[in-house]
């Protein structure tokens, strides 16, 4: 059965691109074998790296000031790594959510923690002013979520900070344009809209990267990574490939340019049908901080939510039941979710509005 998957993570991935690695799974551009069984130091994944690393550069936008590496252990390392390598003292931070607040925890072990702005009075429901952040003058770095997957929220924008941005774009890398040049560093768990899960991209400044300090583990220095080419040890190869393919396919379509349109379509196409229901689906997040990636809604009661997930499951619809933290229903609507997943998803709506 044909099913849209709107799982939060690991998401769907592009169609083509499941279908191309398909037929590449057991001999990859001739060679005999799968990409899962050539040597990393071999010239068949040698070629592929290259390629997604120019990939990313000529998709995203990334100057020859950065580097890019691949580091395992997903998002959740880099929340530990950014201070093992980055922090002098102190940081601040921006709490927008589960992951902002995850990502302070594991500073808080190498540094003073300074909450510069957060949502978190009102449950995390917006994305705070940047007027009014309170950053300081000798931080290290000012650290955010660009997309908040559980909560449903976004930056529309990015501040200028004196001290290096970094954001922590899990949930929504590479869906729209951005000047990567107003950051220090960008990192992303792969698993929402870049391929597998378990590796991190990681888009570093060189004059950060240069902090790393000595007395730390090889494979938690940020240099081991830039100045091996992230070959030191075996990377996740298989998951640099399949990255390669995503970027690709990227391409093919157009780049962020046709990436960021399809994204605003599908999410006008669901927010319009939030907001015309007469607030039978309603969003507890405020207008201006809507993620365009997850869109978080609630209906009357639970036994309704439950119901509707129940209607929407048995339609081939999945991944729709909110985080177990924040309960109600989340639409992921990564890259690869084609905007007829989500109208179909309205048309459910609408129905079951006006069954129930
Ligand atoms: C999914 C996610 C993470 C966690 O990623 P892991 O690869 O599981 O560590 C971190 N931050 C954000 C914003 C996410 O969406």
């Amino acid at each position: 059965m044909k099913v849209f998957n709107f799982n939060a993570g690991p998401a769907m991935l592009p169609a083509a691109v499941m279908e191309r690695a398909q037929k590449e799974f057991c001999d990859f551009n001739g060679t005999g074998c799968g990409i899962l069984e050539h040597s990393h130091r071999g010239s068949a994944f040698q070629a592929v790296l290259d390629s997604c690393n120019l990939n990313i550069r000529d998709v995203f936008g990334v100057s020859a000031d950065y580097d890019i590496v691949y580091i395992q252990g997903g998002a959740s390392m880099q929340f530990a790594m950014i201070p093992m390598n980055l922090m002098k003292g102190a940081a601040d931070f921006v709490d927008t959510g589960t992951w902002s607040s995850k990502a302070m925890k594991e500073a808080k072990a190498f540094g003073e923690v300074r909450v510069a702005a957060s949502s978190k009075e009102t449950k995390y429901d917006h994305i705070p002013d940047f007027a009014e952040w309170k950053l300081t003058d000798d931080a290290s770095y000012v650290h955010i979520t660009s997309n908040n997957t559980i909560y449903g929220t976004q930056y529309r924008s990015f501040p200028k900070t004196k001290a290096p941005l970094i954001a922590d774009m899990s949930s929504d890398i590479m869906s729209r344009r951005v000047n990567v040049s107003d950051f220090g560093m960008i990192y992303a768990g792969a698993q929402k809209n870049l391929g597998p899960s378990g590796l991190a991209l990681v888009i570093i400044r060189k004059d950060l990267v240069a902090r790393t300090p000595e007395n730390i583990p090889t494979m938690l220095k940020y240099t081991t990574y830039t100045e091996n080419n992230s070959l030191y040890n075996t990377p996740p190869t298989f998951g640099i490939y399949m990255i390669k393919l995503v970027t690709d396919w990227m391409k093919e379509v157009g780049g962020l340019e046709t990436i960021e349109k399809w994204n605003n379509e599908k999410a006008a196409v669901l927010y319009k049908a939030i907001d015309d229901s007469n607030g039978y689906f309603r969003t507890p997040v405020k207008k201006d901080s809507r993620s365009f990636m997850n869109v978080v809604f609630r209906l009357p009661t639970e036994e309704l939510e439950a119901k509707f997930l129940k209607m929407v499951t048995e339609n081939g619809m999945i991944g729709l039941k909110g985080h177990r933290s924040v309960g109600g229903l989340r639409a992921s609507i990564y890259n690869a979710m084609p905007l007829e997943g989500v109208e179909k998803l309205v048309d459910l709506m609408e129905t079951f509005r006006k069954n129930n």
